[in-house]
């Protein structure tokens, strides 16, 4: 069976008929998404309705119970494929920002790229100090994980994850852990990514970015997406009954 190469064309996610179950729970009850390159796609929904489990499905951190997931055209559910060299162009930022407690903010960014990309220490170290920059903490780069407050180690996590020069960023929830007044520099760096022509997966309860950033809102509940449309027009005109009940809530 040939191969078909990626095409600029293609989406840079595709999920077709997506399902995850975890034993007799099925979570993912056949998801069909495509995101197209520079695309913010935001995914709300409430909780336990199986947004991150979505999120892990697309880069197969979680294996899934049916369907297809593609990567920029390729097939990441056939059984030979590389799914480490994939996966190096999806970065990923979550709720809690996992940084490597041990290691400086420079540690935290130059470990992968240089282990597994097989970047050289300076290039890696320039490149972090250019990363470090554009979020805001270059006078951080010697500082631990455990000197900074969460909008920075957050804003860290998103700069580390773009030293392996991702295709696509997923977010999962990135600023639900934290203070409220913290919230808007992590928001600060998101916006700065998607202008900058990125192509994002983003769940989220804060429906100012999605109306502002996002190109399309997905909402998500009990395992199927419910609803999809412009930012504004789910959120301001809600079809289905569920949808409103749920922005009822939140908003
Ligand atoms: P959300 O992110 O929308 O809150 P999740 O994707 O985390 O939802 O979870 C969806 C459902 O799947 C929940 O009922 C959750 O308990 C269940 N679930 C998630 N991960 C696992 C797991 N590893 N094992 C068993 N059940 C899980
Ligand atoms: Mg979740």
């Amino acid at each position: 069976m040939t191969h078909a190469p990626a095409t600029d064309q293609d989406p840079v996610i595709e999920l077709r008929g997506v399902r995850k179950s975890f034993g007799e729970l099925e979570v993912l009850k056949g998801i069909d998404l495509a995101v197209t390159r520079g695309e913010v796609v935001v995914i709300i929904g409430p909780s336990g309705g199986g947004k991150s489990t979505l999120l892990r499905c697309v880069n197969l951190l979680d294996p899934i119970s049916a369907g297809q997931v593609f990567l920029e055209g390729e097939d990441l559910t056939r059984p030979q494929v590389d799914l480490n060299r994939i996966r190096r162009r999806i970065g990923m930022v979550f709720q809690q920002f996992n940084l490597f407690p041990h290691l400086t903010v420079l540690g935290n960014l130059t470990l992968a790229p240089v282990k597994l990309l097989g970047l050289g220490r300076q290039e890696a170290e320039r490149l972090a100090g250019d990363l470090l920059s554009r979020v805001g903490l270059a006078d951080k780069v010697d500082a631990y994980p455990r000197q900074l407050s969460g909008g920075q180690q957050q804003r860290v996590a998103i700069a580390r994850a773009l030293m392996m020069s991702p295709h696509v960023m997923l977010f999962d929830e990135v600023t639900s852990a934290l203070d409220p007044e913290l919230v808007s520099e992590v928001l600060d760096v998101m916006r700065d990514l998607a202008r900058s022509g990125m192509t994002m997966l983003c769940v989220t309860h804060e429906m100012g970015f999605a109306r502002e950033l996002g190109d399309r809102l997905v909402f998500i509940d009990g395992g199927v997406i419910a609803e999809q449309g412009r930012p504004a027009d789910v959120l301001d005109d809600p079809q289905q009954a569920r949808t409103q009940q749920f922005l009822r809530k939140v908003l």
